[in-house]
């Protein structure tokens, strides 16, 4: 339980890099200082770290993991994605306001505002991957979507920004399906009766600021679309397989998937 703070401050000295949600690449001194007034206890579970404000049963923290190792599952079979390597750590307050706090106090990049909205964050740190959470009726959604961020991150050098977010979006459903209610309730919501953002367009955006709920619930709609047939699939996995090697791969607007629509 002890070994949380031990681990922290010794990480505190060096430069760190930060990426949140793959996104905002920001670099920055300073680490996940450690506030021993928020009481967090550590706990393991199937080789995951889970670091707490708040108690949790061992069967809850068992069920958490089970749904991170089923995403790193389910990629691995249907993407050739290397599962994690590197230990990963999940933060998880019992109220927003205290994961809201923690974030902003140990993050500098997120703003009153970010930390506001989100209920996840993820963190690259000295190429450890950090998961910050709060608890709410969402969390296991929420667990998902930043595992995907900590799979891809950790082993996808130059991943652009809208594959991240789309994939995210894929794996998020406990049932282990690609939909997204929320996405989808979103695109249907335009007011101007858009189409979904096409990739061309969202190859364009470089940071999470860029994203409008309609980019963020593009991405999902065409990685949903690219997950859902074999030949897009497939081009998936192999674009993947070269960011992994770091090779430039085709955009994945190039594929045969999306070049066949037509433009509006
Ligand atoms: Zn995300």
């Amino acid at each position: 339980m002890t070994s949380v703070w031990e681990a922290i401050r010794r990480s505190r000295s060096l430069l760190l890099v930060i990426v949140l949600c793959s996104v905002a690449n920001v670099a920055t001194r300073g680490a996940i200082a450690a506030d021993r007034s928020a009481r967090l206890q550590l706990q393991v579970v199937d080789a995951i770290e889970f670091v707490t404000d708040h108690e949790l049963s061992r069967e809850r923290l068992e069920e958490l993991a089970g749904h991170m190792r089923s995403v790193e599952r389910q990629m691995q079979d249907e993407l050739g994605v290397p599962p994690l390597e590197k230990t990963v750590r999940v933060y998880l307050f019992a109220t927003h306001a205290a994961f809201s706090d923690y974030v902003r106090q140990h993050i500098p990049s997120v703003g009153r505002t970010d930390a506001a909205v989100r209920h996840g964050v993820f963190l690259l740190r000295q190429e450890r991957p950090f998961v910050f959470l709060a608890a709410g009726e969402n969390l296991i959604q929420s667990l998902r979507h930043e595992t995907v961020h900590a799979v891809l991150n950790t082993s996808h050098p130059a991943l652009p920004i809208w594959i991240d977010e789309g994939l995210a979006q894929c794996y998020e459903d406990p049932d282990g399906g690609h939909r997204s209610a929320r996405a989808e309730r979103v695109l249907k919501k335009d007011l101007l009766r858009r189409a979904a953002p096409r990739p061309q367009s969202l190859e364009k955006l470089k940071t999470m600021s860029q994203l409008g709920p309609r980019e963020y619930a593009g991405c999902w709609a065409n990685l949903e679309k690219l997950l859902g047939s074999p030949a897009g699939r497939a081009t998936l996995r192999a674009y993947l397989a070269d960011l992994r090697e770091g090779k430039a791969p085709a955009p994945l607007s190039q594929s045969s998937t999306f070049l066949g629509e037509r433009s509006r």
